[in-house]
């Protein structure tokens, strides 16, 4: 579904030029959950920027349904570390602040107050961002992300910036949120125990060039159907 090959990307000019990503390829189904694990400056960053058409690789293809992408679209969504609201909308107006122009204000109005329910905050339409939590202004980001209903959500190490209690929580709502929309879902985190209970699949990344090292198959205690196949692999792999 969403298919990256022999991705590579450089930075720095001629002398100085360093290889970040080294022949990436990584293919994802429809509904999967991956997660991308690695020391810092391995080119998680960097990749998920690539996927998200925000930069160009050097060489590769990268595929979503079959379709070429080489640029911002909006079967994309982003999350990123920051929850990076708008301060002067409140919550509501931050999640419709995308569809503007998509659909008439009724529509968006049902959409928006959708994914707050989605993301658990229905009461809070009216606040401003600075009222809520750190955790609680990710939700407003990811049900922000999701508004646009996206083929694929990018997450770039969505819970870093909270404290344990948080994330957990966070962990939960977006578990959540996986089995109710069923996206595909790549996710970049510094967390084992993290990438281990939310995904089907972790790649792990290693650095000097950025290149993908090994991808184990998890998925485990999940009552998903499709679980069975990688349960398996994982069984006889131990
Ligand atoms: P972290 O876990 O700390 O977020 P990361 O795996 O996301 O790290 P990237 O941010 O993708 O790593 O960076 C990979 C490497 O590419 C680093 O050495 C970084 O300095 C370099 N890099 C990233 N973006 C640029 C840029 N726009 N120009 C030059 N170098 C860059
Ligand atoms: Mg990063």
């Amino acid at each position: 579904f969403l298919s990256i090959e022999n991705v590579e990307k450089s930075f720095g000019k001629d002398g100085r030029r360093e290889q970040v990503l080294r022949d990436i390829n990584l293919q994802m189904e429809e509904g999967e959950f991956v997660s991308l694990l690695g020391p810092s400056g391995c080119g998680k960053s960097t990749l998920l920027s690539i996927v998200a058409g925000l930069a160009r690789p050097d060489s590769g293809r990268l595929q979503l349904g079959g379709q070429t992408i080489d640029r911002p679209g909006k079967e994309r969504g982003m999350v990123f570390q920051e929850a990076a609201l708008f301060p002067w909308l409140n919550v509501e107006e931050n999640v419709r602040f995308p569809l503007k122009g998509a659909m008439s204000k009724e529509q968006m109005q049902e959409t928006a107050r959708r994914h707050l329910r989605l993301v658990q905050l229905s009461q809070y339409g009216n606040h401003h961002p600075h009222e809520l939590s750190g955790g609680m202004q990710q939700r407003v980001s990811i049900a922000r992300a999701l508004a646009m209903d996206p083929a694929v959500l990018l997450m770039d190490e969505p819970f870093g910036a909270l404290d344990e209690q948080t994330r957990m929580r966070l962990q939960d709502v977006l578990e959540e949120i996986w089995i109710e929309t069923k996206k595909t879902i790549l996710f970049v985190t510094h967390s084992i125990q993290e990438a281990v209970r939310l995904s089907d699949r972790v790649v792990v990344m290693g650095t000097h060039p950025g290149r993908i090292i090994e991808e184990i198959p998890v998925a485990l205690g999940r009552p998903r159907a499709q679980h069975g196949k990688e349960m398996a692999e994982y069984e006889a792999h131990i």
